[in-house]
Parts: structure tokens; C-alpha cells; sequence
């Protein structure tokens, strides 16, 4: 068979807009399998690396790494799938499978560093890996997830990042019956952290600096919604065992520390350009930590897909032609779409 060539879209150079553009996939090896795109979500990440925030950005750079689409072809050892199958690629593409944490399931924190599914290095065909706006994916099967049948197909996708970078720590830090989980931010992130926080059992308080979206924190599914700006409001607030902050602008983190019970943590997963300043005091009294969180491991991520499934969530999202995709960058860029941009691939023909 070969290599395939087929259609993406992505940048040349930071400058130029994103433009239709030809890439190669490689041919199937016996673990990996092949599958046709059908959706793919528009992250932060995404536009933070194409217009090189980061430094990082390699071009020309196809991005997207929240990918649902149906397998097309398997290798000849593939177990997990079969040819029609749903399935899904997120972050992670590859991981050296040797070190502790691949063999914890923890492969994001792998000791060599994981292959990203988009502008990362890529060990198989060399030169750089392309991300998910396109036709194709090609991946081992090892990374690729079981995609449940879910009804909203499209607005299921952003779980592939957002939909872990929240399910991941709020598991580790116990969310569940008894336990006051408070949310800090309301966006891509933090829409979904109140939905998957709720199923678990949680009782979950939203902290938002915007009074429109205490009304939507409720229609979300939050038991109360708190104006961090409301110094009454902010005193009144419940002490909360854990608090997680998506937000990724510049923040006073050390009233939310201040939120805490005894033993509370405040868990970072949105990413602020600079570094955040916390009290000593803040934490010392009452023995809480600063921690943050980073995506999740494979298992675990299909193990959220298939609570997000039972439990009936997805994104509040917004699907858009591939052809609108530097408009919903700029749109992203500020902060105007609820919750996420979903991009419907079968657009790019
Ligand atoms: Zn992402
Ligand atoms: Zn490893």
C-alpha cells in the first residue's frame, strides 16, 4: 500500500492563516490501525501552538488532538478494533513503555517524554507528527481509544482533552458524595469539570468573575455559583476540600487556598503565561497544597469516555465547517464560544 497522501489543514509560518495543504500518513504497521476523521475539537493548546506561544511550534503544523473518527483499516495483530468501528486518538500517540509510569498507565508522564498527537516529534516517520485536522489518522492501536456510540458524536471529541484534563484530577483528589468541589472558571475546561464533578457526586460551587455565567454555572449543573468578586459572597462560601483552577489568565490564587478546608488542595490545570505567586501563611494554615494536573493516561482516559457515555456528557459546543476554523481561532483567542469549537472533518473534501 504505502504512505498515503491526503488532505489537512494547517500553517505555514506563524503569520499565514491556516490553508488547505497536502501531508502523508504512513502505511499500516501490524499494531497500528487507520481510521477516517469525522470530528475534531479546537483546544487552547491548538492555538497556542500554531501561533507558537510556547516557542515550540514546528511548521508546517497541522493541528488538533481531540480526534473521533471510524477505523478504516487495522494491522495485522490489531486486537481492539475492527474495520467500521468508532474510535478516538487525544493527546498521546506513542510512549516508551518501559518506565514506571507507562507501566502505571501514567504514560503522560512518561520518563522519555511521549510523542504528542500534533507538532511533536514523531519517532516512527520522522519529521514532526500531523494533528487531527485532516482525513486520515494512523496510530498504534495502543493509543487509540474505544469511542462509545455517543448520540452527539461531535460534541463528544473535546473530551479527548478537555474531557480528561478534568476527569483525571478530580478522580485522583476524590470527588464524590460528601465532598464540596469547588470550579474555578467557566470555559472549555471548566463547563465540562462542573458536568463531570456533578456525576460523580460531588457537591460542586463555580467560581466565575463574569455575573452571566453564574446563570449558566446553574443551567450547567452547579449547586451554587459564586461571583469572585463579591467579597460577601466569596465569605460566605462553604469551606471546600478541593478546588480546581482552569483558569489561565493572570489570577490571585491564594483567595481560592483561602477557600480550603484543613488538607484542601487547589489543583492548576489551566495555564497561566506567568508564574503565580502563593502565601506561605496561606498554605501553612490548615496544611493545604498547590498541585496541578496534567491530561491523563490512556486507560484512564477510556475510562472517562465510558463514564462521560453512562453519565450522558458532552461539550456545549459549537460545529463549524473547516473552512471557519481561523475564524473560530480569533473567536477562541477571545473567549467567545460556549464552550468549544468542534470542527465537522467531512467539510474538508
Ligand atoms: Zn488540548
Ligand atoms: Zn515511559
Amino acid at each position: 500500500m504505502g504512505n498515503t497522501q491526503i488532505k489537512a489543514y494547517g500553517a505555514t509560518s506563524v503569520t499565514t492563516p491556516m490553508h488547505e495543504m497536502n501531508i502523508t500518513r504512513r502505511d499500516i504497521r501490524p499494531c497500528d490501525v487507520e481510521f477516517e476523521i469525522l470530528y475534531c475539537g479546537i483546544c487552547h493548546s491548538d492555538l497556542h501552538s500554531i501561533r507558537n506561544d510556547w516557542g515550540n511550534a514546528v511548521y508546517p503544523q497541522v493541528p488538533g488532538h481531540e480526534i473521533v473518527g471510524r477505523i478504516t483499516r487495522i494491522g495485522s495483530e490489531v486486537k481492539k478494533f475492527k474495520i467500521g468501528d468508532l474510535a478516538a486518538v487525544g493527546c498521546i500517540v506513542e510512549s516508551c513503555q518501559s518506565c514506571q509510569y507507562c507501566h502505571e498507565g501514567e504514560e503522560q508522564f512518561c520518563e522519555q517524554g511521549v510523542t504528542f498527537s500534533f507538532n511533536s516529534e514523531d519517532k516512527i516517520s520522522g519529521g514532526m507528527t500531523y494533528g487531527g485536522f485532516s482525513q486520515t489518522y494512523v496510530c498504534d492501536e495502543k493509543y487509540v481509544l474505544q469511542m462509545p456510540a455517543f448520540e452527539d458524536l461531535a460534541s463528544a471529541a473535546p473530551l479527548l482533552c478537555a474531557g480528561i484534563t478534568v476527569y483525571s484530577p478530580l478522580k485522583h483528589w476524590r470527588a464524590g458524595k460528601g465532598k464540596h468541589i469547588g470550579i474555578l472558571g467557566i470555559g472549555g475546561l471548566g463547563h465540562l469539570a462542573i458536568k463531570i464533578a456533578k456525576a460523580m457526586g460531588a457537591y460542586v460551587t463555580v467560581f466565575t468573575s463574569s455575573p452571566a455565567k453564574v446563570t449558566d454555572a446553574k443551567r450547567l449543573g452547579a449547586d451554587a455559583a459564586v461571583l469572585s468578586s463579591d467579597k460577601e459572597q466569596m465569605r460566605a462560601c462553604p469551606p471546600q476540600d478541593m478546588i480546581l483552577d482552569t483558569v489561565s489568565a493572570e489570577h490571585d490564587v491564594n483567595r481560592y487556598i483561602n477557600l480550603l478546608k484543613v488538607d484542601g488542595s487547589l489543583v492548576i490545570v489551566g495555564l497561566p503565561a506567568e508564574p503565580l505567586k502563593v502565601g506561605a501563611f496561606n498554605i501553612i494554615h490548615g496544611r493545604k497544597s498547590f498541585s496541578g494536573s496534567n491530561i491523563g493516561g490512556i486507560a484512564e482516559t477510556q475510562e472517562m469516555l465510558d463514564f462521560c457515555y453512562r453519565h450522558n456528557i458532552v461539550a456545549d459546543s459549537e460545529i463549524i465547517d473547516i473552512k471557519e476554523v481561523n475564524t473560530a481561532f480569533d473567536r477562541l483567542a477571545r473567549g467567545d464560544v460556549k464552550y468549544r469549537f468542534v470542527i465537522d472533518m467531512s467539510t474538508l473534501k
